[in-house]
Order: structure tokens, then C-alpha cells, then sequence
């Protein structure tokens, strides 16, 4: 059998290289370190952990922790190489750095079906099944290839986002639907401030912290992209005059315009997820949730992604890839990993479960698993190649793209929960 090429030995390239293997397909895994290193790796192991050396909570209350566990119980290589090389970290997996990394590399070097070549590559295979994982670091050859694949449009080099929180967190009763001037449907949620609460939050967003940089984004870029607290601090109304705006909309409690209005826009088909429109931002994560929470519709708003900015290489997958993370219409090229879209260590590492179990059932004749929206993994799939979310935005898994349960549960905690037994027991019926 021809081997599979699988270029970039990240989180999303190693975990596609071993589900591959283990089922006797044999693969080339194509990784450019130590020769040339992206400015955040900086060991020539495989899985390297960029940043953090935390793959977040392991609670099957949190959909990052039903992830985990759902990739655990389908034999995934990080997270076994994860849980053997973990520190103690409360409800987190947090894994010692290098001794998980390493494990991972002595895995897939020892594997008799995996050929490592090294090297940066810069063309992808005209003939032959290949697996792009070359993460959100790729190499500029290389981005420029895959730019040629998709057309120029449908790769991003920076990732400007706003946060998205769940519409069910939300306060209501500082919150109400309209659009502006009551034109068309009404799309966006509106949250009011008062002067006063304007004046807090105002205060709060032009002192709060920034992340750290990375070193290597580009600070030019930021401007096409204003951050919200850069645009505040041009002036105490800036604000107000541009996205929290209040003109056209008036607040159904009092009939009056509000002083300022955050809009939310939806940020799926179902409404269960809005983003804070016009709310990119280079804030630290915490101080998000510290400042964005003063809204007052959003004090107690469960954020599913944070506002980042910096350079990340992703495709507009939904217009790109299907549920199998395949080209549309050049199938033998699969994307695994950030690249696609999904965000975080363990979102990148189950895209590239899923492409090579995908595959390699292919590859056998087998009839593909087609994992369900009620599993993570399924959940994942389905909202990257999903046509009818617009402007694509790198997401981490959370509830809000798997559907809710057909019964009530009382407490967020009980139906997250609810929602992973579901998930477990739907997954321990497919043949993986
Ligand atoms: P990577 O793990 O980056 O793997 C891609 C591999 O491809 C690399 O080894 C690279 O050397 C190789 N490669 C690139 N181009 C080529 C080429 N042309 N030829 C051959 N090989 C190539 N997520 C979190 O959950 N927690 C965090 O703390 C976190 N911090 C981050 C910090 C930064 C600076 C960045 C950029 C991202 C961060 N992420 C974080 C997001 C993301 O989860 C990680 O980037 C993750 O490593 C992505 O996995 P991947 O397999 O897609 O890519």
C-alpha cells in the first residue's frame, strides 16, 4: 500500500500518524523541526506544547474534558502519552512539558509503519493521500501552496476574534432583540449600559491588562483590526460612536436609547453561541472575563472563546472541508490540526483523530463512522465543515455546538454532565 504523507509532527500530525499506523496503514510523517523551526516551537520533539503545558479542565462537566475522555476511550496517542506524563493540576490535564513530548516522539520514531522524514515541505502531493497538520505556524512556502489550492481568500494568516459567549448565560433583562432601526429581523441582542455602568466599564477596559506578546505577530496587522480597549483609549465616547453605539435602538423596559449598547451577533445557525460585535481584543483571558462581564446582560456569560489576536494560519473550512475534514472535491488532501479551524491542543489533536480514522477506513473499504453531533468529536467536525456559519472564526469545543437534551435538567452542571453520558454511551455504539 502507498504510504500516507502526513506533513507537520504536531499535536494534529502525530495523533493522524499513529491512528493511521495502528490500523496498518503506513505513513510518512513530514516535519520541517529541528531544521527550521516556527517561532514558538523550540525542542526538535514531536507534539511540542507551544505555550501552556495545560490541556485544560478533565471534568466531564466541561466539553473539553468530554473531548478528552471520548479520545481516550478511542485510543488516541496524546492523550495516553498525556495521562502518563501528567502533573497534579486540580481538575486539569497538565503534563510535563518535555517528558510528554518526548514520549510522543519515542513513540512514533519506534513505530515499524512510520517513516519520519524531516525537512520543511513546501508542495502537497499532487497524487497519493496526504494530511495537512502543519499547525498555525506554517511555514510561508508552504501556506503559499496551500493558498494556491484554496484560492487566496480562504486562508488566513491572523486571527482577529472576538469572544463568543453561550446565548443561555446571557441576562435577559438587560438584554433585548432588535436590529437597529427595527430594520429586517431581529438579529442582535442588545445589552444596555447606563451612563454610570459605561463609565465603570469604560474606566475598567482602557487599564486592563494585555496579553503577553509571543514575539513574533506583526504589529502592523493590528491596525486594519482595531483591539476595543486601543479604540477606548482614543477617548472616553470613541466607543460610543462606534461599535456601542446605541443610535436606532431603544430599550423596550424604559422606550427610551440606552446610553451605549453592546450588540451580540449570532454566531451559529442554532443561536447558541453570539459573539461581542466589534469586540477583537488583545486582552489577557482573564481580564476578559473581568471587563466583558461588567455589561451587565453579560455578568454571569459563560465565555466559550476569548478574543485573541496573533498569527494563526486557518482555512475558511466551511467552505472547504466536509465532516471528514477532506478537500471538497480534491478528497486524497485531508487538514488536521489548528489549520482547520478548531482552536486548542485537544481540539487539534482529535481533528487529526477523526481525518485519520476517516482515512484509513477508507483506504481498508470499510464504510466511514460518520461521528455523530452529539459526540465532541463528532460535534467538532460537523461546526468546521458546517456551510452555514459565516464568517469562520477559529473555535474551541464547548456545549454549544452539540444539541441540547430532549428533557430539562436542572443546573448547568447536571446537564453538561448529562450531556457526556449521552455522548460516551453514543460513541460506545460506533465502530471505531
Ligand atoms: P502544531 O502543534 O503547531 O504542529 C504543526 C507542526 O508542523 C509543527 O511541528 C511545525 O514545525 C510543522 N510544520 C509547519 N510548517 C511545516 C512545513 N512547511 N513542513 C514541515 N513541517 C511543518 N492551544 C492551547 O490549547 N493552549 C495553549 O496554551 C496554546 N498556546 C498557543 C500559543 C501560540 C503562540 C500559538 C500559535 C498557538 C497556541 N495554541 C494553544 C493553539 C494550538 O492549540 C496549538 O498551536 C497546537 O499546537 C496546534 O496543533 P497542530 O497540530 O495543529 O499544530
Amino acid at each position: 500500500m502507498e504510504p500516507v504523507i502526513v506533513i507537520g509532527a504536531g499535536l494534529a500530525g502525530s495523533e493522524a500518524a499513529w491512528q493511521l499506523a495502528r490500523r496498518g496503514i503506513p505513513v510518512v510523517l513530514r516535519e520541517m523541526k529541528p531544521q527550521r523551526m516556527t517561532p514558538a516551537h523550540h525542542t526538535p520533539y514531536f507534539g511540542e506544547l507551544v505555550c501552556s503545558n495545560s490541556l485544560r479542565s478533565d471534568q466531564l462537566e466541561n466539553a473539553v474534558g468530554l473531548l478528552k475522555e471520548e479520545l481516550r476511550r478511542c485510543g488516541s496517542l496524546i492523550l495516553a502519552c498525556a495521562d502518563e506524563h501528567r502533573v497534579e493540576a486540580g481538575g486539569a490535564l497538565a503534563v510535563d512539558r518535555e517528558g510528554f513530548s518526548r514520549e510522543v516522539t519515542e513513540r512514533i520514531r519506534t513505530h515499524p509503519l512510520i517513516t519520519v522524514e524531516e525537512g520543511e515541505v513546501s508542495s502537497i502531493p499532487e497524487k497519493g493521500d496526504a494530511i495537512v497538520a502543519s499547525g498555525p505556524l506554517t511555514s510561508d512556502a508552504l501556506a503559499g501552496e496551500i493558498q494556491r489550492l484554496v484560492h487566496a481568500d480562504y486562508l488566513s494568516f491572523f486571527d482577529a476574534a472576538a469572544p463568543l459567549v453561550t446565548f443561555e448565560s446571557l441576562d435577559m433583562e438587560h438584554a433585548w432583540f432588535a436590529s437597529r432601526y427595527d430594520k429586517g429581523t431581529a438579529d442582535y441582542v442588545n445589552c444596555a449600559l447606563s451612563e454610570e455602568e459605561y463609565a465603570a466599564f469604560w474606566e475598567a477596559l482602557t487599564t486592563a491588562r494585555a496579553a503577553e506578546v509571543h514575539g513574533f505577530e506583526d504589529q502592523n496587522v493590528f491596525e486594519g483590526c482595531m483591539p476595543v480597549e486601543v479604540m477606548a483609549r482614543r477617548g472616553r465616547d470613541t466607543l460610543r460612536y462606534g461599535p456601542l453605539k446605541p443610535k436606532g435602538l431603544r430599550d423596550p423596559r424604559t422606550g427610551l436609547t440606552p446610553y451605549a449598547v453592546v450588540q451580540l451577533r449570532k454566531d451559529n445557525a442554532q443561536g447558541s453561541i453570539y459573539n461581542l460585535v466589534g469586540f477583537q481584543t488583545h486582552l489577557a483571558w482573564p481580564e476578559q472575563k473581568r471587563v466583558f462581564s461588567m455589561i451587565p446582560a453579560l455578568k454571569n456569560a459563560e465565555f466559550v472563546r476569548y478574543g485573541v489576536m496573533h498569527r494563526n494560519t486557518y482555512l475558511d473550512s466551511p467552505r472547504l472541508l466536509d465532516r471528514y475534514y477532506r478537500l471538497r472535491g480534491r478528497e486524497n488532501v485531508m487538514f488536521a490540526g489548528q489549520i482547520t479551524g478548531v482552536e486548542g491542543y485537544v481540539e487539534s489533536t482529535a481533528s487529526g483523530f477523526v481525518a485519520a480514522v476517516e482515512l484509513a477506513r477508507r483506504l481498508l473499504g470499510q464504510r466511514p463512522v460518520d461521528f455523530p453531533q452529539e459526540t465532541a468529536l463528532g460535534a467538532l467536525a460537523l461546526y468546521v465543515s458546517n456551510e452555514t456559519v459565516g464568517a469562520f472564526q477559529p473555535m474551541n469545543v464547548n456545549f454549544g455546538i452539540i444539541p441540547p437534551l430532549d428533557h430539562r435538567v436542572k443546573g448547568k452542571r447536571n446537564k453538561n454532565a448529562e450531556l457526556s453520558r449521552r455522548a460516551l454511551d453514543i460513541l460506545g455504539t460506533l465502530e471505531i
